[in-house]
């Protein structure tokens, strides 16, 4: 496939689309109307293409684009899961897809009502008492909730400025605790790569507003310990937040409530099976418990005389977003849920376990697992070892799965694993494609280290300098 630009294959004259006579006699005379000082001095730097040129160069680009729809997509912490159609044609339907956020609640009961029962639901699933549907991401729902643990401590007298994240945690939950105002804490991981309990406890004291994590942890592993964490902060008078990001690990298993915690996240575009990966819009739901409740950003939906209203939380932190959120995004979690019920759901964790578990096991001998014990969802290999031995990174196993049809896992995260390789299959593949994916990895380990460096082969573009690629990209557009 060419990789030259629209531009690069402009011919001067060529046309899409000709409106016969549109710029009339003369250049001037077909400004008709428009007044001397808005017209350009000259016409604009477009490119001049036949619109089957337009059509072949854009097709091109889209078969360019990598998509669970096309391949396999094992990316750590992501949660690539095929997307069922059915949640795109719930979306889609005309009264949900035509309703207008500033019609009179009376107008939208539906799109209410859809609302309020996914509150119902992923209250019911992470153990809260009350859920805002309003963040538009993961990260956003963690600022979110850290500010209304700001405002929560600010309203008890007590302020409180430090947020404790082990090293294991997603990056942004350290940059969410420094973007709400807090001084953030990082306690090294115990060497089973679980929260060590000896550095939370030095680590706590009456300055914390709270403990952010995510179970299972970033290596995929289940933190057998929960309770006795939760019980520690609490102890101090601090709150404990769950990163839900891997939740799809746990659905209809246990609830992040009853491990005690106090506030949590949930990402739609990750466990809820929204399409994702080239950017938004996704939906990051915050639910808490207690008095934190009252603090929820708004709207939130509850049932009034008059049916379904939108309402604002006695102590609201006020909005985070503007009208309702992301609410296709909600609509197509919500035909998830449905359709799958709380047995399906429960059944689509056990099996991205069972597939990661599966995959591990195949893997271990030949591949460095340094958590080598049952996972969740996803788990961690290490390149340490091929490094050390002939000079092959993560980056050059990566590069090589691509020559063979797959995404490549996370890479070089979390941070405490060397030459990290970060699985996550998903429980929507089948056996053969995890078997397809294991079957490349124990070739790419027997390939000699020079074939490696130069992967991959089989694009238009070759082993890049990434640094490079993403600092000083080359963004050609002709001379105006
Ligand atoms: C993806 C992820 C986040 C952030 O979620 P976004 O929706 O990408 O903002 C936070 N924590 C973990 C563990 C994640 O995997």
């Amino acid at each position: 496939m060419d990789s030259k630009t629209v531009f690069e294959k402009s011919r001067p004259g060529r046309a899409g689309v000709a409106v016969p006579n549109y710029w009339g006699a003369d250049d001037n005379a077909g400004s008709a109307g428009i007044p001397e000082a808005m017209r350009r001095a000259k016409a604009p730097a477009l490119p001049e293409l036949s619109e089957c040129d337009v059509t072949r160069h854009y097709v091109g680009l889209s078969q360019k684009n990598f998509s669970v729809d096309t391949q396999f997509y094992p990316l750590g912490s992501c949660t690539m899961k095929f997307n069922p159609r059915i949640n795109e044609k719930v979306a889609a339907l005309p009264g949900f897809a035509g309703c207008h956020p500033l019609a009179p609640a009376s107008m939208c009961q539906g799109s209410l009502q859809l609302m309020y029962e996914l509150q119902q639901y992923l209250a019911e699933i992470t153990g809260m008492d009350a859920v805002t549907l309003q963040p538009a991401a993961g990260a956003h729902g963690e600022v979110t909730a850290l500010f209304m643990i700001s405002r929560y401590f600010h309203d008890k007298g007590e302020p409180r400025t430090k947020v404790i994240v082990p090293d294991s945690s997603h990056g942004t939950n350290p940059a969410s605790a420094a973007l709400a105002g807090f001084q953030v804490v990082t306690i090294a991981s115990a060497p089973d790569g679980s929260v060590d309990l000896e550095a939370l406890k030095a680590s706590l004291d009456g300055s914390v507003a709270c403990l952010m994590l995510t179970n299972p942890s970033t290596l995929g592993l289940f933190e057998s310990k929960i309770e006795a964490i939760t019980e520690l902060v609490h102890g101090v008078g601090g709150l404990v937040y769950y990163d839900g990001a891997n939740m799809n690990a746990l659905m209809g298993l246990v609830r992040p409530g009853d491990m005690g915690f106090d506030l949590v996240h949930l990402n739609m575009h990750k466990t809820f099976s929204t399409p994702h990966g080239g950017g938004g819009p996704g939906a990051g739901p915050v639910g808490a418990r207690g008095e934190l409740v009252d603090y929820l950003p708004g709207p939130v939906v509850r049932q009034g005389d008059k049916g379904y209203e939108l309402t604002a939380m006695p102590h609201t932190i006020g909005r985070v977003r503007l009208f309702w959120g992301s609410f296709a995004v909600l609509a197509k979690a919500y035909a998830y849920i449905r359709s799958l019920g709380a047995s399906g759901l429960r059944q689509a964790s056990e099996m991205a376990a069972l597939a990661a578990n599966y995959m591990r096991v195949r893997l271990h001998e030949r591949y460095h697992v340094p958590y080598d014990t049952f996972c969740m969802h996803e788990f961690v290999l290490s390149a340490d070892r091929m490094k050390a031995e002939k000079g092959v990174h993560a980056v050059d196993i990566a590069k090589a799965l691509l020559d063979r049809g797959f995404h490549a896992p996370t890479i070089y995260f979390p941070l405490i694993v060397e030459e990290a390789l970060m699985i996550e299959p998903t429980e929507t593949e089948s056996l053969e494609t995890l078997d397809a994916f294991v079957d490349a990895l124990l070739e790419i380990a027997d390939e000699e280290a020079e074939t490696l460096h130069s992967c991959p082969l089989n694009f238009s573009v070759s082993h890049l300098d990434e640094t490079k690629a993403a600092r000083k990209p080359v963004l050609q557009w002709p001379e105006a």
